[in-house]
């Protein structure tokens, strides 16, 4: 009877206290009460993507790339495209009844099905005011000095996955990662500020401890690892391409034992790593950075590549969770499926990989505004 009646009267204070915490967006009453300006086009009334953010309080939080529009709302991710009728919440793929527009230059988005479609997301207009952490550590000035570390998984004694035809990870992993620099330095011509560094630029050791600490000599702001994919069985028929990021970022006080074979997903937790969650801040940027890179790469390699894209993924690995920084780490294809393995001997293949990848990150530094 005292648990029920606990229960109870915290049920309904929940109920009380609920509105003074949230209230769920409504544009067409920020539209009525804020007199924002609206355009009918075919019998639909449409606001202006400025007037949208104005809503969300996202002013500093939105990006365009092309046509491609991406906007954080507190902690959900919004991407829609011109001319197209998919809005992307997270991952999740909702529809518009009416495609998003571009008229003389200004972007319209219409009302009624973005008023439905953003009415789920719980919205706290004093918080939304404030700006988003990343904001706060990612400046938004042209040609400012940026770092990127390109980092070719495995080398050395380390083969990494080796194919059925003999084909070595190792290999793979460079070549792309020399294409990929060699392409982002073409591309970013006018961008000095611009630097690209790799882990390693010959068939050489390098332990995961010093790939990380690489990356904080340098202070790079983003670490870029590729792989290719193995299955544990070596499975013939694993197939596709995924792009990791780590849920979680600590600092490496006493530096773990690993020996340069050890697989790159196992953590040791014998003891010998003494480890500490970096300050929240940090954290929070970094880990959330790390995801909007691994989507804008995944959504590149999905446009090139005819395997199956196997998405997004969250996974403590070593140089991902121990880099300070925004890391993402990409599976470009499984070398245990001999087609897979024969397609990645092409010079071409691999190219138009390492592309992809650097269009991935590209994508990402003019989303925040580096170049
Ligand atoms: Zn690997």
């Amino acid at each position: 009877m005292k648990v029920k009646k606990k229960i109870l009267l915290l049920v309904s204070l929940i109920i009380i206290l609920l509105p003074f915490f949230c209230y769920a967006l409504n544009i067409r009453g920020e539209i009525k009460e804020r007199k924002i300006p609206t355009y009918l086009i075919e019998n639909n009334s449409y606001i202006s993507l400025k007037s949208l953010l104005k809503i969300l309080g996202a002013e500093d939080s939105w990006g365009r790339v092309e046509d491609r529009i991406f906007i954080k709302h507190q902690d959900v991710e919004i991407k829609f495209k011109i001319n197209s009728t998919q809005v992307f919440l997270d991952k999740k793929v909702e529809y518009l009844g009416v495609p998003v527009k571009e008229v003389e230059g200004e972007v319209l988005v219409p009302v009624d099905d973005f008023n439905n479609i953003l009415s789920g997301i719980v919205a706290s207009p004093r918080v939304s005011k404030e700006p988003l952490k990343e904001e706060k550590v990612i400046a938004k000035d042209k040609n400012r000095s940026f770092t990127i570390l390109i980092d070719p998984g495995h080398g050395g004694k380390d083969d990494g996955a080796v194919g059925y035809y003999g084909l070595k990870e190792k290999a793979v992993n460079l070549d792309i990662a020399k294409r990929m620099k060699e392409y982002l330095n073409k591309e970013l011509r006018r961008n000095p500020g611009v630097k690209i560094y790799m882990t390693r630029e010959d068939d050489v050791d390098v332990s995961l401890m010093e790939r990380v600490q690489m990356a904080k000599d340098i202070k790079a702001d983003v670490f870029f690892s590729i792989h290719t994919n193995s299955s544990r069985e070596r499975r013939p028929d694993a197939d596709g391409f995924e792009t990791y990021y780590s849920p979680v970022k600590e600092e490496v006080i006493l530096l773990p034992s690993i020996s340069n074979t050890e697989k790159i997903d196992e953590k040791k937790e014998d003891g010998s790593t003494l480890s500490m969650i970096l300050d929240d801040l940090n954290k929070t940027t970094a880990v959330d950075e790390s995801r909007i890179l691994a989507d804008f790469v995944q959504e590149r390699l999905a446009e090139r590549l005819l395997t199956p894209d196997r998405g997004t993924k969250r996974r403590g690995f070593y140089v991902l969770r121990y880099t300070p920084m925004p890391a993402v780490l990409s599976e470009i294809g499984f070398i245990c499926n001999p087609n897979v393995e024969w397609n990645l001997k092409d010079a071409e293949v691999r190219q138009a990989i390492a592309e992809a990848l650097a269009k991935g990150l590209l994508d990402y530094l003019k989303f925040r505004d580096v170049i």
